[in-house]
């Protein structure tokens, strides 16, 4: 019979580490599951200058490294897993991990976001040989090079400006003619002389398949259909997130697009009826507000949510 736990938390990035704090310092001894993305975005991100008490900023993985430190120090224990199933309608619930299966009275599923691609079969085939969706990764590859973005919000807007640190110029390409990215973040980019816009503009191929290697991109406008080919060595993504829900599709009430419905915050359903001990936060459940501190407000309710069941509970 294995040990059932308390607490297990799915996920490693701001909610996961917050919830992970609150939980170990309630005494609950919460495992926390890393994926494949540990520490989550903030750990693939540059400087975070808006997380309130870092009046200078801070580097995303720092901000998140110094969450873990905190979070063992109360004793939260760490392991890297990938999850295959869940069953949560089970008391208690079961998790079957690449690390064999893990029982918990409660589960707070903190699993993020993950990077999204265009589904262009060239750029498929070129991940890792001049296609990325992160800039503070791999732009360091591209020093001299030009490179485009995709995209038009704020993560664009940040990849761009961090690729100028490297790239000889950046060529920002966006689908429409108005950006969603901040105006603060807009008009950083447009003001960077290494920074060109490109607007109603959508990739059609990434060019380099056969070399192995990005060696351009073939474009068209959406307004007049012209098609041309921009020459660049990199193709970095910055067209927003996936949620990592789909484990639970089925046993959960997730939106149209994936992410996982809450009610009262952070409490999860199915057909409606609130899951027992099965609590959601971050941005596997935020479409909306999709900021550290706001991923790190939620962590913390799950928490206090998952203290009050077990203690509603005799644990
Ligand atoms: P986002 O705001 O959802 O923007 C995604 C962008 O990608 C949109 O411009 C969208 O175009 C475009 N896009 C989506 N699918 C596409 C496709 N298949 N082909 C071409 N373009 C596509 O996502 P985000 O930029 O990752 O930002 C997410 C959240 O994090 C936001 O709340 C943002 O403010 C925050 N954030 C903040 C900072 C910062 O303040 N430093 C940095 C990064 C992120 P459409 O506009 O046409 O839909």
């Amino acid at each position: 019979m294995a040990e059932i736990r308390d607490t297990v938390i799915l996920g490693s990035g701001c909610a996961g580490l917050t919830a992970a704090i609150y939980t170990a310092r309630a005494g609950l001894k919460p495992l926390v599951l890393e994926g494949h993305e540990p520490g989550g975005q903030l750990s693939i991100t540059t400087l975070v200058e808006n997380f309130p008490g870092w009046p200078d900023g801070i580097q995303g993985p720092e901000l998140i490294e110094n969450m873990k430190k905190q979070a063992e120090r109360f004793g939260a224990e760490f392991q890297l897993a990938h999850l295959s199933r869940v069953e949560l309608g089970a008391h208690p619930i079961k998790l079957h991990t690449s690390v064999g299966e893990i029982h918990t009275r409660t589960l707070i599923i903190a699993s993020g976001a993950s990077a999204r691609w265009l589904g262009l079969p060239s750029e498929q085939a070129l991940i890792g040989h001049g296609v990325s969706s992160c800039a503070t990764c791999d732009g360091f590859f591209f020093r001299g090079k030009e490179i485009a973005v995709v995209g038009g919000g704020d993560s664009a807007m940040e990849e761009a400006l961090f690729l100028t640190r490297f790239a000889t110029k950046v060529t920002l390409l966006h689908r429409r003619e108005a950006f969603r990215a901040s105006k603060i973040m807009l008009e950083r980019a447009m003001a960077h002389p290494n920074i060109a816009l490109r607007t109603n503009t959508v990739v059609e191929e990434v060019l380099g398949v056969e070399q192995k290697d990005v060696k351009g991109l073939r474009l068209k406008d959406v307004k007049t259909g012209a098609t041309d080919e921009l020459v660049v060595s990199a193709m970095f993504l910055g067209i927003g997130h996936e949620p990592n829900a789909k484990a639970f599709a089925g046993q959960m009430d997730l939106d149209e697009d994936g992410y996982i419905r809450t009610t009262g915050n952070v409490l999860t359903t199915h057909n409606g009826s609130v899951i027992p001990g099965v609590f959601a936060c971050g941005d596997v459940q935020d479409r909306r507000y999709r900021q550290a501190i706001t991923a790190a407000g939620s962590g913390c309710m799950a928490a206090l949510e998952a203290e009050k069941y077990l203690e509603e509970r005799g644990h």
